[in-house]
């Protein structure tokens, strides 16, 4: 097998290496598109029903609406056309027949969702309604890279309505906090969690909410966004409702989304220079068994061996016994580990005299002779194990990656140098913000409500300035 790029030689194609070589993703014939492949699909999988898991036990519940959306419902809300309008894919016939009027293929559905709701929601009791949708949507990118931006990507939406302002903020403050936990829990990627600039919020919203994480190359990356529509929508698609009071009003909006993003922050997140790495809880397989045949050994002993190994942890965790006999056991480590499985069990002749196996920590590499009996109970306290040290390792990285700056010139310095986030004070106009990015292509990433006061503004030297997370993003 041909070497991976080294992380430290070229970040972005060891990246594409890892998602190609791995069997994730390939590209497909239509520019900026992905085809997932089984393995980086069963990683996707994996989230959703995590996620999925979790908006239920949030009180929330799926549905569909159509891909196509007619054009005049994005126009209502005039940010939001603003911002989707350019990267918009449209429909302009149907069979033989040019359409009355063109049809887009949704970038995102609050337009065709509240031009349902209308219907649907007249009085308080009608509320709320916490609608969540699996979909695919398209925007029409030029600079795409593998799950990162692709023109076509697939993700959950979130969109719920509600009676009053307050429960409205709480519902996109909660949305936050449920893709907070998952990122921390499940994908072992710590993340800052705050509001997005007036500049970088979402088209149509009054606040947008983001977490951002810390990929190995010191760029950050949005991980998910949930936002405060205010009564934008509402107002746009007229959707109106009778109060306790039996006033008339406007029905309050949130929504939120994560997408196959996320399984691009993963590989950033943890991999290394022998593959992709993954946290147990997402990953498609836990542990592998390899049989280690020997000329003149009893290898159907081996093999059986293997088996009475897996047996007690089937259904504990995802296991299975790789005996395939048309590939060499060093093939099929180095397989496993490209794949990023988390444990590999070795099992060679001299382990069945000894009773043994020697299980391996594809994180560390760090290989441990383990009895075949303990192996019901250690194994998964071991997968316990790399989960949180995953995490600690992200969360470490992340802390050494957060500096500060006072002045202008010392901010250009360590972006340019060091990467990560670095906290830096801010007078909150958008014109500094703007300038900021221009000049050394790190943004705003999110401004936190604990952010300390600074007298001066970095660049305008005006006051009084807030101390905000700038990063180079991806
Ligand atoms: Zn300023």
């Amino acid at each position: 097998m041909a070497k991976l790029t080294k992380r430290s030689e070229d970040y972005s194609q060891w990246y594409l290496d890892i998602v190609t070589r791995a069997e994730m993703a390939d590209y497909a014939p239509v520019k900026g598109c992905m085809v997932i492949r089984p393995w980086g699909y069963a990683i996707w999988e994996r989230m959703q029903r995590a996620l999925d898991d979790m908006f239920k036990a949030t009180g929330h519940v799926n549905c569909y609406f159509p891909l196509l959306i007619p054009q005049s419902f994005l126009q209502k809300e005039a940010e939001h056309v603003e911002g989707f309008a350019p990267e918009c894919a449209v429909v302009t016939r149907g069979g033989d027949k040019e359409l009355e009027e063109p049809l887009v293929i949704r970038p995102t559905s609050e337009t065709i969702i509240w031009a349902m709701y209308k219907k649907w929601i007249q009085s308080w009791r009608d509320l709320p309604l916490l609608y969540n949708q699996w979909a695919n949507v398209v925007r029409w990118e030029m600079r795409t890279r593998l799950f990162l931006r692709t023109a076509e990507f697939l993700w959950q939406e979130g969109h719920t309505a509600h009676a009053g302002q307050q429960e409205a903020v709480e519902e996109a403050e909660r949305m936050l906090g449920v893709y907070r936990r998952f990122a921390e829990d499940w994908m072992a990627m710590p993340v800052l969690a705050g509001r997005k600039s007036e500049g970088q919020k979402f088209p149509g919203a009054v606040t947008t909410y983001t977490i951002e994480a810390l990929m190995q190359d010191g760029k950050a990356l949005q991980a998910g966004t949930s936002h405060y529509l205010g009564q934008n929508f509402a107002r746009a698609f007229d959707v109106q409702f009778q109060n306790r009071d039996g006033q008339l009003e406007y029905v309050y909006a949130t929504s939120w989304g994560v997408s196959t993003r996320l399984v691009g922050a993963l590989v950033m997140s943890h991999s290394d220079d022998a593959g992709l790495v993954l946290p147990p809880r997402l990953a498609p397989l836990e542990v592998v068994i390899v049989p280690i045949p020997k000329a003149g050994a009893d290898n159907a002993a081996i093999e059986q061996a293997a088996y009475r190994l897996a047996e007690p942890l089937e259904g504990k965790v995802r296991i299975r016994v790789d005996d395939r006999d048309n590939v060499s056991p060093g093939w099929k480590f180095n397989e496993w580990e490209l794949k990023g499985v988390p444990v590999r069990i070795e099992l060679g002749p001299k382990d069945l005299q000894k009773g043994q196996a020697v299980v391996v920590r594809r994180d560390t590499g760090q290989k441990m002779p383990m009895s075949q009996d303990a192996a019901a109970f250690e194994v998964p306290r071991l997968l316990e194990e790399i989960q949180s040290s995953l995490f600690a390792k992200a969360k470490a990285r992340l802390e050494a990656n957060c500096r500060s700056a006072d002045s202008y010139d010392g901010f250009k310095k360590v972006v340019e140098r060091d990467g990560g986030f670095v906290l830096a004070p801010w007078c909150g106009s958008r014109e500094c913000e703007g300038r900021i990015g221009d000049e050394t292509k790190a943004t705003i990433r999110l401004i936190s409500d604990e952010a300390e006061e600074c007298p001066a503004c970095m660049l305008c030297g005006k006051g009084p300035a807030r101390r905000v997370p700038f990063a180079v993003s991806y």
